[in-house]
């Protein structure tokens, strides 16, 4: 089966197909820079780095962008509030959000910033004008006619027959439904951030950016669009409007969006307590994998209601795929032919593909790994696996791993730095949790420091020195490392 996507454009789930064969050129809508990401953002940005990971996978070479959104309204009014510059504002959550994206495994795009394009910017307006798609208004503000597109809401499926020539709204978002000539450029307001340019002193739209920094990287017309569904309108609308208008060419052929995450149940909002950034939830100890873990859970189309027991849930999953494939790289084998678990192997990675290009069915997609090692491990257990079988489940593993990315073990550095940014962090001290010390501090002993301790514990077993077995173990408990005893000898893993 080949790949078949949902299409906000069309509809429908529909058969996928690039402009030029074998390439795919992808944008999407990145982070507004203002305040540190949280959990719904990266639940789109996971999302989106799936897809991205399987276009790869299916053989696509794929130019991927996504821009830094470091100008907007609020931006603005936040430097202004705290006499900065924009560029000092924003740094500092731009490099807190390229760190969480490390963190989740989140691969990255090739980024672009949209300071660095406001003369394309107020070139693309001047175009727009001269066209007839644009008007300024008396301040210096740019605005666009959404009356002389008629293609408007084609994407929203929205019908907007009856708007109101002429009236307008300069903020960057509005109402839903409420259709009105939006911004595409805003004359400078005193004190505030500004940039002065051919069609004057001013600072661009957000819609705008999008447009312009796209088109720049990928051409008029490209193959597929992201971002949350919140996205749809008015942000997209407005960029499908404003670069059709100008190119008379298609934009994007794909939209594709995800739905938005709840919280227990709930919107996600500042004031009902229950907002959490990546930040808030490492401090209290969960680690970035089985964060990951559970944000590709659920197919990117489908209600993501996210709740603690569910992250734990997840941790305990990444955990037994982690200890799957420690048995089968630390177990001596016995040699017979390959058998049922290199049909197991292949019949799982089959499944794997038919899910993903199901409109990326991850929730099939994990279902399909679990029974492969739920059945493996049963036949670990009974002795059934023989080391020519060992490749083949390896190799599937492995697959599935390539798309949610959570056996390479780094959670240990990455929720240390987090530490330490709490440390430093204003009013951030205060939510470090007794668990996220534990897990940094048993970083503490290296790898071979703890084989060193089993192996003292070992000799001491050995010995029946249970005493001295003993100690070592709550020493080892004590700095976070649990030791079990298997079948194969001591196994011991970070808490
Ligand atoms: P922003 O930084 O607000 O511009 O958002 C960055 C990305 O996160 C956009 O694609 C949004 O659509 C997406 N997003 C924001 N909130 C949520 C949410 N609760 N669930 C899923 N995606 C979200
Ligand atoms: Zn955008």
């Amino acid at each position: 089966m080949a790949l078949r996507i949902y299409n906000t454009l069309s509809g429908e789930v529909e058969g996928f197909r690039t402009l030029q064969p074998n390439e795919v050129r992808m944008y999407a809508c990145g982070p507004t820079v203002y305040d540190y990401g949280h959990i719904g953002n990266f639940r789109t940005f996971v999302a989106v780095d799936i897809l991205f990971r399987w276009l790869g996978l299916n053989g696509y070479k794929v130019y991927y962008v996504m821009n830094i959104t470091d100008v907007d309204d609020k931006i603005i009014r936040n430097s202004a509030r705290d006499h900065v510059s924009v560029k000092e504002y924003t740094a500092k959550y731009e490099q807190a959000f390229m760190e969480d994206l490390t963190a989740l495994h989140v691969r990255q795009p090739e980024f672009v910033h949209a300071t660095d394009y406001i003369p394309q910017m107020a070139d693309f307006v001047a175009k727009l004008k001269e066209k007839g798609f644009a008007y300024r208004a008396e301040d210096g503000s740019y605005y666009f006619s959404i009356a002389k597109f008629p293609g408007y809401g084609k994407l929203s499926k929205k019908d907007f027959a009856g708007i109101e020539d002429g009236a307008r709204v300069d903020v960057d978002e509005y109402e839903k439904d409420n259709a009105r000539d939006f911004a595409l450029w805003k004359a400078a307001k005193p004190g505030e951030a500004s940039w002065d340019t051919s069609i004057g002193n001013g600072r661009p739209g957000w819609h705008l950016e999008c447009s312009v920094m796209s088109i720049s990287k990928l051409g008029e017309s490209f193959d597929l669009h992201a971002g949350g569904e919140d996205l749809i309108f008015p942000h997209h609308e407005n960029e499908i409007a404003q670069s059709e208008s100008l190119t008379g060419k298609p934009f994007a052929q794909f939209w594709f969006h995800s739905r938005f995450l709840l919280i227990e149940g709930e919107k996600m909002s500042k004031s009902q307590g229950n907002f959490y950034t990546l930040r808030d939830l490492v401090l209290k100890g969960h680690k970035p994998s089985s964060i990951r873990f559970l944000l590709a859970s659920v197919p990117y189309r489908n209600q993501l209601n996210f709740t603690f027991d569910g992250l734990q849930a997840a941790a305990v999953s990444v955990e037994r795929l982690r200890n799957f494939r420690w048995r089968l790289t630390n177990t001596e084998f016995a040699s017979a032919s390959a058998g049922a678990m290199t049909e197991l192997a292949k019949t799982s990675s089959e499944r794997l593909h038919a899910s993903m290009d199901d409109d990326l069915n991850t929730a099939q997609a994990q279902a399909a790994l679990f029974d492969m090692v739920r059945t493996a491990n049963a036949a670990l257990d009974s002795g059934q696996v023989s080391k020519e079988d060992v490749p083949a489940l390896l190799r599937a593993l492995e697959e599935f791993d390539s798309i949610f990315d959570i056996l390479r073990d780094d959670d240990v550095p990455l929720m240390k730095s987090v530490l330490e940014w709490a440390t430093k962090e204003s009013g951030k001290e205060s939510e470090i949790s007794q668990e996220l010390k534990t897990v940094v501090l048993s970083a503490g002993l290296s790898d071979s420091d703890v084989n060193q301790k089993l192996a003292e514990m070992e000799a001491a077993r050995r010995s029946r020195n249970f005493p001295v077995s003993d100690a070592i173990r709550t020493e080892l408990t004590a700095a976070g490392i649990l030791v079990e005893n298997t079948k194969e000898g001591f196994r011991w893993r970070r808490k």
